[in-house]
């Protein structure tokens, strides 16, 4: 081999790094990532799993244990805003803040309600509109995926394919959890399958899975218990000899503690609805939370 031949072929390797590594450089410059901004913890990661890639990063408005019913968005929350190419929310009156947050932006918005079939509040202030919580079913988190990979698709067409290839495999993890729930309580007998909690936050759950909703008030926006409530809870706790009570992670277990006290039936442990947990929590996820929820309805009423 000739000197001349090897030079040349350091000087093409030479070359040739040189170009992708300036490119390298380049391209990071480049691609900055585009912000989808989800308006609460469980939505945000939902979103996360399906634009799960290096063009896209994914932040909520409201922080993991946060109230979010009655949420105030912050300054910092609009300049966050102001940089995202889309806000989704849940809808169905779940954000009371999120019409006027949106108001002031120049943005798109995605609500997910538009696209759901409600179950309506039956009771109290709340009757006849609809309860918002439709996540709180694995069945119903099917179709948020749907939801979320049409809109994503058509926000942004180049993307579908990564879209739609991360939602099937996402929506594979929510049916295995599906199965779990429905195998729970199909094999639970009949007169124990009451869903005792603080807020009216599980009219999906029970309805897909075949569950008594039983609550102390029926949205958290207004967690006024009247004497009424209490006294229904607690005879209807005595009378079907429920096992265990729950009550949820943002709010107070005070009120649920009550009815504790006078039956002498137990607490079984707060369920996550409105938000996840922080990082090291047991429902750091969606799938998390939908699994711990299971667990702990599980090992309360069995
Ligand atoms: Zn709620």
């Amino acid at each position: 081999m000739s000197k001349k031949f090897l030079l040349l072929i350091f000087g093409c390797l030479f070359c040739f790094f040189s170009i992708t590594g300036c490119k390298r450089i380049s391209t990071k410059n480049e691609t900055k990532k585009e912000l989808i901004l989800a308006s609460f913890t469980v939505l945000a990661d939902i979103i996360q799993n399906i634009a799960n890639n290096d063009d896209f990063e994914v932040k909520s408005i409201t922080k993991p244990g946060i109230e979010v019913h009655g949420y105030k968005p912050t300054p910092s929350d609009l300049i966050n805003a102001s940089e995202a190419f889309v806000f989704i929310d849940n809808g169905f009156g779940f954000e009371i803040w999120s019409e006027k947050f949106v108001s002031n932006l120049k943005i798109q918005r995605k609500t997910i309600a538009d696209d759901l079939q409600p179950i309506f509040i039956t009771e109290d202030s709340y009757k006849g509109k609809p309860n918002p919580h439709a996540w709180i079913s694995p069945k119903r988190g099917i179709l948020y995926v749907d939801i979320i990979v049409k809109s994503l698709s058509e926000l942004r067409p180049s993307q579908k394919g990564l879209f739609e290839k991360n939602g099937e495999t996402y929506k594979q993890k929510l049916s295995k959890i599906d199965q779990d729930f429905s195998l729970f309580i199909n094999n639970l007998e009949k007169d124990k399958r009451y869903l005792v909690s603080c807020e009216g936050a599980f009219s999906y759950l029970a309805n897909d899975y075949g569950l008594n909703e039983v609550y102390l008030w029926p949205v958290n926006a207004e967690s006024q218990i009247t004497p009424k409530r209490m006294a229904r809870t607690i005879s209807l706790v005595k009378k079907k000899n429920v096992p265990a009570v729950f009550c949820e992670s943002t709010v107070s277990n005070e009120s649920q503690m009550v009815v504790v006290n006078e039956t002498g039936t137990k607490f079984g442990g707060n369920l996550y609805v409105d938000s996840l947990s922080s990082d090291n929590g047991p429902a750091n996820s969606y799938l998390e939370m939908l699994k711990h929820n299971l667990e702990i309805i599980k090992r309360g009423l069995e």
